[in-house]
């Protein structure tokens, strides 16, 4: 293990800071939360930006951590990883048309993470964190994929996970987290029972928990979205980002990036892209609280949704969220939960993409925003796929009309007619 004093002395983190209430607390200690709300990491960006430019990243591998003074941990040799690469932003010119816009639509395509999510950017440098701080025991509540990803990474650090899912959690995600080598367990109810069988045991059990902005570094390295995308459109950010929101970890850290960056004086211009929080309208509290104009949210009654991954009807960071999507200009919107699995199945075929069902809500409130005027024919737009759509085989077969392949047993003429008229409808 890592001595507290190399990394410290390599380390730009200055301290935490609760979200809530601006109190500071010392950073290189383990921290939960403060008043039961997230904690903010906070750097020396003068020291930073006095070490490292960008031009200094060109050579650097690429993987997050090529960002590693904008990161907690630096002791490169140290850190736990599966090899979390770079993702590649992808031109969706079938996508943008079948919407109606005439701009571009791009996709950046985190399905290519270990595990098959972008959950593996935070549970990299949650685990590395909790094992640089003498961590043994990890619990958290899941809606699918952050059980896969936090097994996977606390197998690899030799930390013991528990993992507690809703019973009705995709069944890939259900036997990930068990074949990654955690105890996992299906629980009678929501994410947020899940959440209060971690609270409530954690002092007999022992447990650090990682749930989801119960400690401060899932949302550094999910900020890595953030740094990345910049990086990868030469510092311009896009006009808009659509994020497919649940805790909304992802769209914190990645305003978090941005102002980062900013501060640094690394943006090409001082437009901040317009934060979309996408939601279903089977669970969409951060849509119901930016609607009438609060800045915290109430959760809503019988949530449901196939995208397993915005099943979040509490996410203690709803402020967080909402702060986040006000300040951009943006907006939170949620798609028609019916629409979830036929923009999967469009965004699919069309594309050759491999988009989850909670991309596809995005990709319908496109749509939307493109009605409504919200985001005009010419604006760039970036949509994050959060993860693979074989991650989902519920989703994937749902309603399916008879997509029987045709079995063939020759290359007979009478056979190959059939296959020209056998068309697969989806
Ligand atoms: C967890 C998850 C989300 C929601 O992410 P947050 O950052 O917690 O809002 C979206 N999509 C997928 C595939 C997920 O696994």
């Amino acid at each position: 293990m890592t001595t507290a004093t190399t990394t410290a002395e390599k380390c730009f983190v200055t301290h935490l800071e609760s979200a809530i209430d601006g109190t500071h607390l010392p950073a290189h200690t383990l921290q939960t939360t403060h008043e039961g709300r997230p904690l903010w990491v906070r750097y020396d960006l003068d020291a930073i930006g006095q070490a490292v430019s960008r031009d200094d990243l060109r050579n650097r591998p690429a993987t997050m951590w090529r960002y590693r003074e904008l990161l907690p941990y630096q002791a490169i040799n140290d850190i736990v990883s599966l090899g979390e690469v770079m993702t590649p932003v992808i031109a969706c010119p079938q996508l943008a048309h079948g919407i109606g816009g005439t701009g571009e639509v791009f996709i950046k395509d985190e399905s290519h993470l270990p595990t098959g999510s972008f959950k593996s950017r935070g549970m990299a440098m949650a685990i590395t964190m909790a094992k640089a701080l003498g961590v043994t025991r990890i619990a958290l509540p899941t809606a699918g994929n952050a059980g896969g990803a936090a097994a996977a990474y606390a197998t690899r650090a030799r930390i013991e996970c528990f993992v507690f899912m809703p019973a009705d959690t995709p069944i890939v995600n259900r036997y990930e987290a068990a074949l990654f080598g955690a105890k996992s367990y299906l629980v009678n109810g929501l994410i947020s029972d899940c959440g209060r069988i971690v609270q409530h045991g954690k002092e007999s059990m022992r447990w650090f928990d990682l749930s989801t902005l119960k400690e401060p570094y899932r949302i550094e390295g999910k900020k890595t979205m953030g740094l990345e995308l910049a990086e990868q459109f030469d510092w311009k950010l896009p006009d808009a980002i659509l994020y497919p929101t649940g805790g909304g970890t992802g769209l914190i850290g990645m305003w978090k990036a941005f102002k980062e960056l900013q501060a640094l004086g690394w943006l090409e211009s001082d437009t901040m892209p317009r934060m979309y929080a996408c939601q279903s309208n089977g669970c969409a509290p951060i849509v119901n609280a930016f609607d009438v104009g609060e800045r915290f949210a109430e959760p809503p009654d019988n949530p449901h949704t196939i995208a397993s991954g915005l099943r979040v009807p509490k996410a203690v960071g709803d402020f967080m969220i909402l702060d986040a999507v006000r300040e951009s200009g943006g907006a939170a919107i949620a798609a028609d939960e019916n629409e979830i699995v036929p923009a999967m199945r469009q965004a699919a075929s069309s594309e050759g993409l491999s988009i989850c069902p909670e991309t596809a809500a995005c990709i319908a409130a496109l749509q939307k925003l493109h009605e409504s005027g919200a985001i005009k024919p010419h604006d760039r737009v970036v949509i994050f796929n959060t993860g693979a759509m074989q991650k989902y085989v519920e989703a994937m077969t749902i309603d399916l009309p008879a997509v029987d392949h045709e079995r063939l047993t020759s290359a007979d003429p009478q056979q190959l007619k059939s296959i020209l008229e056998f068309e697969t409808q989806i």
